[in-house]
């Protein structure tokens, strides 16, 4: 039996760690052989980008070697796939190899994609990638006050992510001794401040103890960079002195061309997680079309439950088990302070109040992240 996993960030890295415990017998006797592709020799903890942007963390800090996060039993490569061949049970890299499979999983992730939009490249400032983060970082560290406009394209990875940047960015002109001079406002595609209804009832209160003005049904049309306009579809436009922008995301282009999927989000089972029409195929992670947060708990949970099935598949022929829509994600809310979302797709999030020991878990979480994608915890 040959397991291709394609894309060794969080779903295909614990995917493949999993599958090579379960499978060590399988694997040693020669029946089982478990591959994977990325595109990277190097493996980014993406969540620490924020604290880039802040000046909390540097880049190096957010890297390891792929190889040394892999169980010994994977066979390893860096080279992208650059055609997926499902008819033939086939892919075909960018290094020239053709790489035949029995069962294929695809987690190839998701890309920012803000050249899409006129001027948002020239006009704004990003954290999504390590050098945007840190010339947002720098941009930061120059402003001396005005108005700081923050806007959000859909879809996108990470959903709390345009909340936390709020709350940081209170903390962060605070301890610069510069807040009374900078005006903050958030503004959000549909009509309320965040997709979840209950992250959105949540924010509202605390954005306006920390004095951050909000506009919703605000879709980012495009950036007039001389004039320092940010222009919406719905034809309202906002001024700014420092825009920062969570650009709208894309599948990989690869499966884009191969007409894997619209705007390269692969049609998914929401329970089996197999690519609909497709047997021998899964998805995990950002690049499904799930209703489901794109993020790295989502990632996780999605992989465990993969590989559980099919190690069973391997074991007893038949899965075991369903993902259930879990996703569990920290939230940042300023002054050493954090709460979480967890929820399903049967049950909606039930925020707490914020906490510093919350805060010091999503910390020590940064670190535990390692852990985790060697499947570990
Ligand atoms: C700023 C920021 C903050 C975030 N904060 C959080 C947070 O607090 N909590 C949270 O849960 N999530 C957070 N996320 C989201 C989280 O990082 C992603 O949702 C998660 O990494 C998705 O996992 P994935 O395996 O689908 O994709 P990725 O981890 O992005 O991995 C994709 C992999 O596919 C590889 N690849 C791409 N193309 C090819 C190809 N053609 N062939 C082979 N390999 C390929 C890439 O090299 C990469 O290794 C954040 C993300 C960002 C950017």
């Amino acid at each position: 039996m040959r397991i291709l996993i394609v894309g060794g960030g969080t779903a295909g890295t614990i995917v493949a760690n999993n599958l090579a415990r379960r499978l060590g017998a399988e694997t040693r006797a020669g029946k089982v052989r478990i591959t994977l592709l990325s595109a990277s020799d190097r493996h980014m903890y993406q969540p620490g980008l924020l604290y880039v942007a802040f000046g909390h963390m540097t880049p190096d800090q957010l890297y390891r070697d792929q190889a040394s996060l892999l169980e010994p039993n994977i066979d390893f490569h860096v080279d992208p796939v650059t055609k997926f061949n499902l008819d033939k049970n086939q892919v075909l890299t960018a290094g020239g190899k053709t790489h035949d499979y029995d069962i294929l999983v695809i987690a190839t992730g998701s890309r920012m994609v803000p050249e899409e939009t006129p001027g948002l490249t020239e006009g704004a400032e990003f954290f999504y990638t390590e050098a945007s983060a840190v010339k947002m970082f720098k941009r930061l560290r120059e402003f001396q006050g005005g108005k700081v406009v923050v806007a959000v394209g859909v879809p996108h990875k990470c959903p709390i992510a345009p909340v936390e940047v709020m709350f940081m960015l209170h903390d962060y002109f605070k301890a610069r001794g510069i807040r009374d001079k900078v005006q903050l406002k958030y503004h959000y595609p549909i009509g309320r401040i965040h997709t979840i209804e209950n992250v959105a009832i949540w924010a509202k209160p605390e954005f306006e103890r920390i004095g951050v003005e909000t506009e919703t049904l605000f879709n980012i049309k495009e950036v007039d960079v001389k004039n320092n306009l940010l222009k919406s579809e719905e034809d309202t436009e906002v001024a700014y002195d420092l825009l920062i922008v969570i650009p709208q995301h894309r599948g990989m282009e690869v499966l884009e061309t191969d007409n894997l999927g619209e705007g390269g989000w692969i049609p998914t089972d929401r329970f089996s997680l197999a690519m609909k029409g497709r047997d021998n195929v899964y998805v995990v992670g950002d690049t499904t079309n799930l209703p489901v947060s794109k993020t790295g708990s989502a990632a996780h949970f999605q992989a465990e439950t993969l590989a559980e099935n099919i190690a069973s598949i391997v074991k007893i022929g038949a899965p075991v088990r369903d993902y259930d829509g879990k996703v569990y994600c920290f939230i940042e809310a300023g002054h050493d302070r954090a709460t979480y979302a967890m929820f399903n797709y049967q049950n909606p999030p039930d925020l707490k109040p914020p906490s510093k020991p919350m805060h010091w878990f999503k910390l020590s979480y940064n670190q535990m992240y390692w852990t985790s994608v060697r499947g570990l915890l």
